[in-house]
């Protein structure tokens, strides 16, 4: 499977800064090898970022998109508003989502309607903590947040889930590759029971602290098929480095 390697621009970054990184991204293009490649900027900066990579095969997408197709709902972006301006994918359930705005799995869930109703290609994602990991329940939490996360239509729309273990995100510290193996193929068994054959085709990308020294091993590994990129995809070197290792 084409590995997909995604850059979440989090809350980073001026729009010049935006289109500088865009621009670099997309002159180096021929380093990143055969991955697809997306890029997710902070909402003002989506469109600026479509017009800078324009004639580029680099996908943008948002970093969440709210579950109603419009309404009154003040601060709030829906996923076809997303779609309209050109963007193709959209990252939903992230931890810093979770974790800050309270988001549950049926949030996440109905996000995920929403942004498949848009035309969206949803980017969920899961992870357990590092107390549920030392409690021995990172397995449980990740397939239990699955199941409460994925829509009915997510595996014929070609959804992608990302693994992104909480306290591997910004801190440098990943799991080991037996861990990150072990998780991706319980996502993998879940999948295929949830969605039958096609569960078997969708990607599952790592992500938390992916970083040029360490994506290769990472992505190498059975069922780690792309990875989501926080600080490393702000460095067009870097991001561009880590594609090349897919
Ligand atoms: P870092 O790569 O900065 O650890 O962030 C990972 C992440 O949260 C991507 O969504």
């Amino acid at each position: 499977m084409r590995p997909l390697i995604a850059g979440n621009w989090k809350m980073h970054g001026s729009l010049s800064e935006a289109a500088a990184l865009a621009g670099a991204i997309k002159a180096g293009l021929a380093e990143a090898g055969a991955a697809e490649l997306l890029v997710c900027p902070p909402f003002p900066y989506v469109q600026p970022v479509i017009a800078a990579l324009a004639g580029a095969a680099i996908a943008v997408g948002g970093q969440d998109c709210h579950a109603a197709a419009k309404g009154a709902h003040t601060g709030d972006v829906a996923a076809a508003m997303l779609r309209d301006i050109g963007a193709t994918h959209v990252i939903l359930g992230h931890s810093e989502r979770r974790a800050n705005h309270g988001e549950t799995d049926a949030v996440v869930r109905a996000k995920a309607e929403a942004a498949l109703a848009a035309g969206l290609t949803p980017v969920v994602c899961v992870g357990e903590s590092e107390a549920q990991r030392l409690a021995g329940e990172a397995e449980p939490v990740v397939t239990g947040q699955l199941d409460g996360s994925l829509p009915e239509g997510f595996a014929a729309a070609g959804g992608v889930v990302a693994y992104e273990p909480v306290w591997a995100i910004g801190t440098g510290r990943t799991p080991t590759e037996a861990e990150i193996a072990a998780i991706h193929q319980a996502i993998r068994g879940k999948l295929l029971a949830r969605f039958g054959a096609a569960g078997g085709g969708l990607r599952i990308l790592y992500g938390g602290s992916m970083k040029p020294s360490n994506a290769a091993a990472i992505l190498a590994l059975a069922n780690v098929d792309g990875g989501l990129v926080g600080g490393a995809s702000l460095v067009a070197a870097d991001f561009l480095a880590i594609a090349a290792g897919a």
